[in-house]
């Protein structure tokens, strides 16, 4: 009768560890998966309209050599527009 209590304490220590080990795994790689989103979105700065967006989703223009990266194409149009003004 001993014998059964002790098992059944092992089992619920077993089961104990068992979903906590599991919980640890979860964790970890749901961390990983926003490590890895905060990778993928990274947020740059419009230099035009100073708007905050994702890098992956911005249009790409070089200027005198420097890149930029603008949330639309019209900021982008504008920007080169306002660098033209400036030039002259
Ligand atoms: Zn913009």
């Amino acid at each position: 009768m001993r014998l059964l209590i002790l098992i059944g304490f092992f089992y619920l220590c077993y089961r104990a560890v068992k979903s906590f080990s599991m919980q640890q795994y979860k964790q970890s790689e749901r961390m990983e998966r926003t490590s890895r989103h905060e990778i993928d979105d990274v947020m740059i700065k419009d230099p035009y309209c100073e708007v905050y967006f994702p890098q992956r989703t911005g249009i790409k223009a070089i200027i005198n050599g420097k890149e930029f990266f603008f949330c639309s194409k019209e900021c982008r149009d504008k920007f080169l527009a306002n660098k033209g003004d400036e030039a002259k």
